[in-house]
């Protein structure tokens, strides 16, 4: 089965180390006062069954300088939990979260999902959101602009956007995808049985009304640079992880 070739984005992305641990990082996002944020690699192994799970999260804060790192157990749903407070999160089942508070680490866990990071920096708000195809299914990239706008007064033309490195177009197979997606995802299909997720994120932010040219995506295809855990390419893999937050 050919694969069609992958979208020539522009590699927004950069290398960073904090602390000996290997980061990417959005060159866009990095030249906006006030946020900090990173991705990380296989380096660090975030999954929860992980036998490292602990100490590598702790390390991933500390490498940031964070007062706390936060997570939720992701299910490919939509709901987003608000971080305002210093209570213990819930251990509500949730794929998205956002605060106004700073020092607070946002972590998305992935492997080949999206992170979407959502930023209003001058407003001081930020939002991390976990969507995989079920999650573009369900419209997760518009609901979490749609939160930000109710909560906290954020206006989608005030945000920034950034898509982590996930399932790429090149590796995006969905064999039952009459059975599985939705017709209006059809502009989204660029070959027989492939779908370019990341368009379709950004087309889901545009018409949420963010500006286009404040939406950065990443192109890394976890499923076939080796840099990420893949569950398409490994099937029992560890997770990366995506983080954001406001700096204190
Ligand atoms: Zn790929």
């Amino acid at each position: 089965m050919p694969s069609p070739d992958k979208p020539s984005y522009a590699d927004p992305m950069i290398a960073r180390q904090r602390e000996e641990l290997d980061l990417l990082a959005f060159q866009e996002l990095e030249a906006l006062p006030g946020l900090l944020h990173g991705v990380t690699t296989r380096q660090l192994d975030l999954a929860a069954a992980g036998p490292q799970a602990g100490p590598n999260l702790e390390r991933l804060r500390r490498a940031l300088g964070l007062r706390r790192l936060v997570w939720v157990r992701q299910v490919h749903g939509t709901e987003i939990v608000a971080v305002d407070g210093e209570e213990a999160l819930p251990a509500a089942q949730a794929d998205g979260l956002a605060t106004d508070r700073p020092g607070v680490g946002l972590l998305i866990k992935q492997a080949d999902c999206q992170a979407v990071i959502l930023a209003a920096p001058q407003k001081g708000v930020i939002a991390n959101l976990h969507a995989g195809w079920r999650g573009n299914i369900a419209g997760m990239p518009a609901k979490g602009v749609e939160f930000l706008a109710q909560r906290y007064g954020v206006a989608p033309d005030e945000l920034y956007a950034a898509v982590s490195p996930s399932l790429g177009a090149c590796c995006g197979e969905f064999v039952n995808w009459r059975e599985e997606l939705p017709q209006w995802f059809a502009p989204f299909r660029v070959g027989e049985n492939h779908f370019d997720l990341e368009a379709a994120t950004r087309h889901q932010l545009e018409a949420a009304g963010v500006r286009p040219q404040r939406i950065f995506i990443s192109g890394r295809c976890t499923v076939c640079q080796g840099e990420f855990f893949s569950y398409r390419r490994d099937k029992t893999t560890g997770r990366f992880g995506t983080v954001v937050a406001l700096r204190e």
